[in-house]
């Protein structure tokens, strides 16, 4: 059955903020410490949690911005990387730092007065964004590969047209604030999926996709090899969260190409996109960042029709996110 295009855009930002939620409450916690709490199968359900029952964190927050910073581009026909880059900004702002000269304090998302709260935003995006340079691929700010890069950069997938433009904006916004090719080869690579999702290809086709960018750029060295590690996993299935440890080091999903790696790899094995979420989630690692691109994968694969609705109501800001996936939507393909 053919999903509706709008269907699937708006599913690739809820399932990613329902992941996102699914994960919050257990970010920090090891698997044993999650099993002690919740029992053997993990969290089956949001865990309230930033005095929310379902709480979005710093991945839907910042998705949102890069959402809307490519929706002005659109609008205003400027150039996307500037943009996302003032919309980080902004985002920044709603973080404790300070208004960008000449922006209206209630412009766009500033006036969504939940975004103003902190939900563990990561250190190399505050850092970044609080010395107020834009870095790039060729001049890396730093040495950070953290998942930052990679758990926002789903919009750059629904708004591209082209796996080429995918892949370079992809990786352009993640090298904003993450210096590492594996910060931002990893979210290049993650766009062109979700573009191929888009498209109407299937999971595994649209991962070959993003694992094939990623391999022509002479920069990688550990994303394809991350990538492929879950492909091998994800043919063992079924899978337990656990296992999807094996695809990181000390903290999984921590790297941006480890937390793309445990995304795919429960995708591909879990076959039903709700229980893809639970999957992508319930281990020791990101679970939060993991879930989070999870969603934006089974989303734009299987549609918002295809998430549990109970779900799809109770997630923070499913009415901003609804609204944002409809300004997407309309702006169609045109990066
Ligand atoms: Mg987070």
């Amino acid at each position: 059955m053919t999903v509706d295009r709008d269907d699937r855009v708006l599913g690739c930002l809820l399932g990613g903020a329902i992941g996102d939620a699914l994960g919050a409450g257990i970010e920090f916690m090891s698997w044993p410490e999650i099993e002690s709490t919740f029992g053997p199968e993990g969290v089956s359900d949001f865990t309230p949690w930033y005095g929310h029952e379902a709480p979005i964190t710093d991945d839907t927050q910042m998705t949102l911005f890069t959402a809307e910073g490519l929706a002005e581009a659109a609008a205003n026909d400027t150039d996307p990387v500037e943009e996302v880059w003032a919309a980080y900004r902004r985002w920044y702002h709603t973080q404790g730092g300070d208004l960008p000269e000449g922006v209206n304090p209630l412009f766009g998302l500033l006036a969504v007065p939940e975004l103003l709260e902190r939900r563990g935003p990561g250190t190399t995006c505050m850092g970044s964004m609080r010395d107020g340079v834009p870095g790039t691929t060729d001049e890396p700010l730093n040495g950070s590969k953290g998942c930052g890069g990679i758990m926002r950069v789903a919009p750059v997938g629904l708004a591209a047209k082209s796996d080429e433009g995918a892949y370079r904006l992809g990786c352009a916004t993640a090298a904003l604030t993450h210096g590492h090719a594996s910060g931002w080869i990893s979210a290049g690579a993650m766009a062109v999926m979700v573009r191929r999702l888009l498209e109407d290809e299937g999971l595994w086709e649209a991962v070959d996709a993003g694992r094939a960018v990623a391999a022509a750029d002479p920069a990688d060295f550990e994303v394809v090899d991350a990538i492929d590690a879950a492909i091998a996993l994800a043919g063992q299935a079924p899978l337990r969260g656990t296992d999807l440890e094996s695809l990181g080091k000390r903290w999984p999903g921590g790297p941006g190409e480890e937390a793309l790696a445990i995304a795919v790899a429960a995708v591909l094995a879990e076959p039903d996109p709700n229980e893809a979420l639970l999957l992508a989630v319930n281990h020791g690692g990101d679970s939060d960042s993991t879930g989070a691109i999870a969603g934006n994968l089974v989303g734009a694969h299987h549609g918002a029709s295809a998430l549990r609705p109970d779900w799809r109501e109770r997630v923070e800001l499913a009415d901003v996110i609804t609204e944002m996936a409809g300004r997407l939507a309309a702006v169609g393909g045109n990066q």
